[in-house]
């Protein structure tokens, strides 16, 4: 068996950022002191939920997503450490991630989540610009989120990811190329570049059409995404996933573990798993999880078998997602597809347009195709 990574969600944010569709609520100490204790508890219960003996099974990824995991303590990022490290055998070299906000990377934290045994931080910033920040319901400022970041390198952190976000009401390609410059100017080993997706009641829709702001037109969102690669490739970054760039070496080997047919277990309110070809998530809601996990009752919900259909199809739709693409014969080996005969035909009009190149034994999308990625994508559902 691979080894496994380790997702664990923590539910709790300071404030709810205007387009946030993610699993969580509002800072809540007692409840955030149960829900560490539950955690804990999930993580311990795995062996015997899965039939393992503790330590026996591998992990080499750990990463604490959110909501906002850098609202723990640093003792309780330690206490869930150490019941990973109980529970599975976590290899020495573990990328640990741990998402953090700016107004809550501060010194101590981050001093103590290193001896902890974090060694990778992904910050929040999202932009460099204070209006964006503000219309998107952000509460920190640049100062903090530069602040961050030296705090991150004094810590000892020597991998740091920084999140930007695109495609911002009002925005400009050349104010999102300040953000991009911004960026590039703290040094990080890795940058994710997420294009803003406004859900039907998002808080910043109603803004939006309330300061009658506007979203910059679809040929500007692509200029905006190829002169953002371009100018990251320029200063020694390579894009190794649609929305992802990295110094060589640096690329997230948790999230790779999505997109490469990879396995791994969730734990916390709402987290997702994918283990042994079965698919799952835990109730979403925090009261609830901690309630249930409490009274010995099981956390999942909508766990279903993946068919055959549904493993083949996830392969290629998460790893063309990748720079590098697929290999069209490692899919026929290990899924019994073939492509080439199946979709040979439907694939050629975004050959011919310039967005799927073939190289080889590998498929892959150009960056023009990266652009139109569902379009492409559709063709295998
Ligand atoms: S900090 Fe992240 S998870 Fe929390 S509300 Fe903002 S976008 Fe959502």
């Amino acid at each position: 068996m691979p080894p496994l990574g380790l997702y664990v969600h923590v539910p709790f944010c300071s404030a709810i950022c205007h387009y946030c569709n993610f699993n969580r609520g509002l800072m809540d100490g007692p409840l955030k002191q149960r829900y560490v204790e539950a955690v804990t508890a999930e993580i311990r219960g795995a062996p015997g939920r899965f039939g393992w003996l503790p330590g026996e099974t591998r992990a080499d990824t750990i990463f604490f997503g959110g909501g906002t995991p850098s609202l723990l303590e640093s003792h309780e990022v330690a206490a869930i450490l150490a019941a990973c490290r109980t529970t599975f055998d976590v290899a020495p070299d573990a990328e640990i991630t741990l998402e953090a906000n700016p107004e809550s990377a501060v010194g101590p934290f981050l001093e103590g989540i290193r001896a902890a045994g974090v060694n990778r931080l992904s910050l929040g910033l999202q932009s460099f610009r204070p209006a964006e920040l503000q219309r998107l319901g952000r509460i920190h400022d640049v100062l903090q989120a530069r602040r961050a970041c030296a705090s991150a390198r004094e810590a000892g952190f020597d991998n740091l990811s920084l999140d930007l976000m695109m495609w911002l009401p009002e925005q400009t390609v050349e104010q999102w190329l300040e953000s991009v410059v911004g960026a590039i100017g703290l040094g990080p080993e890795h940058l994710s570049l997420y294009m803003l997706e406004l859900y039907p009641n998002a808080p910043l829709r109603e803004a939006m059409a309330r300061a009658n702001w506007s979203l910059a037109p679809d040929d500007d969102a692509a200029e905006m995404y190829e002169a953002a690669m371009a100018r990251l490739e320029a200063a020694g970054y390579g894009q190794y996933e649609i929305s992802n760039v990295a110094r060589p070496g640096r690329e997230s080997r948790h999230n790779l573990k999505y997109w490469t047919d990879g396995e791994w277990l969730g734990f916390g309110p709402g987290a997702h798993s994918t283990l042994a070809g079965a698919r799952w998530k835990n109730v979403s809601a925090t009261g609830e999880y901690v309630a249930r996990v409490a009274a010995g009752l099981p956390l999942e919900v909508d766990r279903r078998d993946l068919t055959e259909e549904e493993r083949w199809q996830e392969a290629v739709i998460t790893g063309l997602r990748l720079q590098r693409g697929i290999s069209v014969g490692a899919l026929a080996a290990r899924h019994g597809v073939d492509l080439d005969a199946r979709f040979g035909p439907d694939l050629q009009r975004f050959r011919e347009a310039g967005a799927v190149e073939r190289d080889g034994d590998r498929l892959r999308l150009t960056r023009r195709g990266m652009l139109v990625a569902n379009d492409v994508l559709r063709v295998f559902i």
